[in-house]
């Protein structure tokens, strides 16, 4: 592997499809370290099938998304937890 690699903004896209809010301002949670931050601080790397995000703590995959024609497959093994936050529900 090589140190190339994009901030989390990266993500904004491609998340974009799935989700209707700005994910890249979620907090998410390394299940490697426990490290916990804002999805924009991932470390993005672009040279594999879709885009791959890795702790910038530990360096473990946090998560994964790849676009095909037909649909994405979004991979958060690596998260314990993504807080997304939200317009107040009350
Ligand atoms: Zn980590």
């Amino acid at each position: 592997m090589t140190d190339s690699y994009l901030d989390g903004n990266a993500l904004a896209g491609p998340l974009g499809e799935i989700f209707t809010v700005d994910i890249t301002v979620a907090r998410s949670r390394c299940a490697g370290c426990g490290q916990t931050g804002p999805v924009a601080a991932l470390r993005v790397y672009a040279q594999a099938p879709g885009l791959v995000a890795r702790c910038a703590g530990c360096d473990e995959v946090v998560l994964r998304v790849v676009r095909d024609p037909a649909g994405a497959w979004l991979d958060l093994r690596g998260s314990f937890s993504l807080r997304i936050p939200l317009p107040s529900a009350e």
